[in-house]
């Protein structure tokens, strides 16, 4: 049976899996949602004796159904292959009382390889279902991660051009430098003078601009996303919760059928969502718990039924969960919502206009499989430190955002059900801050000698994305304004 998948704004806006993919973004802003999610059709007992790029296809063949076996099957298999250092592809971890999913295997060291190591395979795929003559041009915002990761998927995939935009001082060094030494003549990056939440707005507002989008059609372009708006990015995502889950069953941790939960470092709720759309699916899962940092509007959503973005934006040392506006809370919305998309629309103008919205008892009763934290910046290094101490196991920054708030979680609840901690990025990719959390007088090194020194206190391989950027030249260095992103955007296009 072939899954539709729905606008967030307009029940009457409808898409296949592919068309969803290739448009990234429905009309008015909304966000496409699958109208139901199928249950597994393999046992968990069977998918515990799968690879990863099996389970991937038992999940993502449910999520796509308007992909053939063949094409699907195509997909997995190009993406996770050895650019990833390992087998495994995602390795659970035990240490410290939880099992770290560790999401940092692919080719930019952080979880956004994932789904995004796949994603312009499923939009080259979509892009020839649906007879699509233009080139694609992929327009990202990024916090930090996500613009290395699409800029490595996309790099000279014919018919794609790829455009990101990152706050120029919103991100950390060794992400900014991942990200301007990126070779690929259809790649463009753009610093800009604002914060994530400006660069996520501009990006937004080139999609919805549908005299732009006409215009760029004589052009010989269509715009997508490899934003977690897009669908793409969400159903690879479920894949790595099915996996951990089933690995805890090979290993005899659980039994098939035993409850757990997930502890996620929160920004654009994509991650957390893929994790609640996977229980859905049959997954059996306790627990959402939601891990913020000093930005903690999704901390105080979950105390309080409000979701308010008028507050300081505070840059932290987990820069890619430096977010006001977390996009796909609004598929959580409309979900609660009893799937109304008029009542979500509601709420999407409120925050839009007044920045906030409140939703009722009634929604908010639907909410209490999440438990929402979130750690200052102190709690993180000192996570980071502990947990190096008792275990030798050196943690990101994101990653230590989610173990303090399980700790939490755990002293508040005395819950003990196993529980999964998404770790989302290498400590390599954050050395700076995970070394100064380990001991201030590291921050005189300079960030290869802290490369160095990580390595020798965790005795885990620098990697190769590490290698790669000691002595790349930077090729992009363009810098605009927040107002001037179209400007670009229409610069590189030549149009
Ligand atoms: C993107 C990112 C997050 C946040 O994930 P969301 O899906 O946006 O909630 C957390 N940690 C790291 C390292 C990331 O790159």
């Amino acid at each position: 049976m072939e899954l539709i998948y729905k606008s967030t704004r307009n029940s009457e806006e409808t898409a296949t899996a592919s068309l969803a993919i290739l448009k990234g973004l429905a009309n008015e802003g909304g966000l496409f949602v699958p109208d139901s999610i199928p249950a597994f059709d393999v046992s968990l007992e069977d998918l515990a004796k799968m690879d990863y790029r099996e389970v991937a296809y038992n999940v993502m063949k449910l999520m796509l159904t308007d992909f053939t076996e063949e094409e699907l099957r195509h997909c997995i298999n190009s993406a996770y292959d050895d650019k990833f250092d390992t087998k495994e592809i995602a390795p659970l971890v035990k240490k410290a009382g939880a099992y770290y999913l560790e999401l940092f295997h692919g080719s930019t060291i952080a979880f956004k390889d994932m789904a995004l190591s796949i994603l312009p395979y499923l939009l080259t795929t979509s892009a020839k279902k649906n007879n699509v003559e233009n080139e694609i041009v992929i327009l990202t915002a990024t916090s930090g991660d996500t613009g290395k990761a699409a800029l490595a998927g996309f790099a000279d995939v014919p018919g794609t051009k790829i455009i990101v935009f990152y706050p120029k001082n919103g991100v950390s060094p060794i992400q900014e430098k991942q990200m301007v030494t990126q070779k690929g003549d259809n790649t463009f990056v753009v610093g800009i003078t604002g914060n994530f939440d400006d660069a996520q707005t501009g990006v937004k507002k080139m999609f919805s601009d549908v005299e732009l989008n006409d215009y760029l059609a004589t052009k010989g372009y269509q715009f997508s996303s490899a934003n977690s708006i897009n669908i793409g990015r969400l159903v690879p995502q479920m894949v790595y919760y099915v996996y951990a889950y089933t690995r805890l069953v090979a290993s005899g941790d659980i039994k098939a059928g035993d409850k757990i939960n997930v502890v996620v470092p929160t920004g654009n709720f994509g991650n957390i969502l893929a994790a609640y759309y996977a229980k859905a699916m049959g997954l059996p899962i306790n627990k959402f718990i939601c891990a913020s940092n000093e930005n903690k509007v999704l901390f105080d959503f979950f105390a309080t039924g409000n979701y308010d973005r008028n507050r300081e934006f505070i840059l932290t040392t987990s820069p890619s969960m430096d977010i006001l506006i977390s996009s796909n809370l609004e598929r959580l919305i409309y979900r609660i919502a009893g799937n109304d998309a008029a009542k979500n629309k509601e709420l999407m103008t409120a925050l839009n206009s007044q920045g906030e919205y409140t939703i009722t008892d009634e929604m908010k009763a639907e909410l209490k499989d999440f438990f929402g934290g979130y750690a200052s910046e102190a709690e993180t290094a000192e996570t980071i430190k502990k947990v190096y101490e008792s275990d030798g196991y050196i943690m990101d920054t994101h990653t230590a955002v989610a173990a303090n708030v399980y700790d939490k979680y755990v002293a508040e609840t005395g819950d003990k059900t196993p529980t999964v901690i998404a770790s989302t990025a290498s400590p390599y990719k954050f050395t700076r801050s995970v070394m100064n959390s380990i001991d201030a007088a590291y921050d005189k090194q300079t960030d290869f000698e802290l490369v160095d020194e990580l390595n020798r206190l965790s005795g885990v391989k620098v990697p190769q994305a590490i290698e790669d950027i000691r002595t790349a030249p930077v090729r992009h260095n363009t810098v605009c304004d927040k107002d001037a992103m179209l400007d670009e955007v229409k610069k590189f296009l030549g149009v």
